[in-house]
């Protein structure tokens, strides 16, 4: 008989052992499951600067395609399988597109842009109704992008002042921390026809699945097949919007910490 645990994936595996923070505890349950993709994984939960993003980058194959009115990249057998998915919806008279230029890979600088938007907005909404004083905002300010992640979590768990696009969740849920990002990895994509459910079937044949919660029209390369996913330490989780149910593939925290569920390493002496 088979060991189940043998098949969990190593990568998410040593990922969850390496987490030794609140944030990376927190940024993997959100964004981990990219570490069980069959293409390549990125090295770290949050990468800390545009330098160690350009040299995991540089060391990929890569390639482009154009994705309705905007050229993606991606890493190359991802593209590949998003592009077989597309050229199957348009057998079928639908079609798959980019929901924006930046809808596939993208820079840390980019990610860095997306995040200051949404903190600077924060800083000055929860100020203007003095819920935060101006010098506490400005020390926030004055951090770079990647040591601003823990202080805003942190108000938003403690204090319950939110930065997200609508200040009523998570910034978490509207823009990845600076250097977590799967775009970073260029192995999600954003998909301008996220509500057709014939969309969701076709891209899961070809590895593709949502993974990041309520994150409706970010889908990841994962490579592996869908009744594969819980075996490799992955879970199910279901979000309902309006009338319908979306499956987002999330890292199985409880079990991939389990250590009696990590692979026994058996002693050279009792082979
Ligand atoms: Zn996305």
């Amino acid at each position: 008989m088979t060991n189940p645990n043998t098949l969990m994936n190593s990568s998410l595996l040593a990922i969850a052992a390496s987490i030794n923070s609140p944030v990376e505890a927190r940024l993997f349950a959100e964004y981990g499951a990219v570490f069980a993709t069959t293409a390549a994984a990125p090295p770290a939960i949050i990468f800390d600067s545009a330098d160690q993003v350009e040299e995991f980058q540089s060391s990929l194959s890569l390639g482009r395609a154009v994705f309705g009115d905007h050229e993606i990249q991606l890493q190359a057998v991802a593209l590949r399988a998003l592009s077989a998915a597309a050229s199957e919806i348009a057998d079928r008279g639908g079609s798959l597109t980019a929901r924006a230029a930046d809808a596939g890979g993208r820079t840390y600088t980019d990610t860095v842009r997306l995040w200051t938007r949404n903190v600077t907005r924060g800083l000055e909404h929860w100020e203007s109704l003095d819920q935060i004083t101006p010098e506490r905002a400005q020390s926030i300010r004055e951090l770079v992008a990647v040591e601003q992640i823990a202080p805003i979590l942190e108000v938003e768990e403690k204090e319950q002042l939110f930065f997200g696009t609508f200040f009523d969740r998570s910034i978490l849920y509207s823009v990845a921390a600076p250097g977590a990002s799967q775009h970073l990895s260029m192995l999600a994509f954003d998909v301008a026809e996220y509500l057709d459910c014939e969309v969701d079937r076709v891209l899961a044949r070809y590895g593709w699945y949502r993974t990041v919660p309520n994150d409706l029209p970010h889908f990841t390369y994962l490579g592996h097949d869908l009744g594969a996913l819980p075996g490799i330490g992955l879970r199910r989780i279901e979000g309902k919007h309006g009338e319908r149910v979306y499956d987002f593939w999330t890292p199985n925290i409880d079990r991939l910490l389990d250590s009696s569920e990590r692979p026994q390493v058996i002693p050279v002496s009792s082979l």
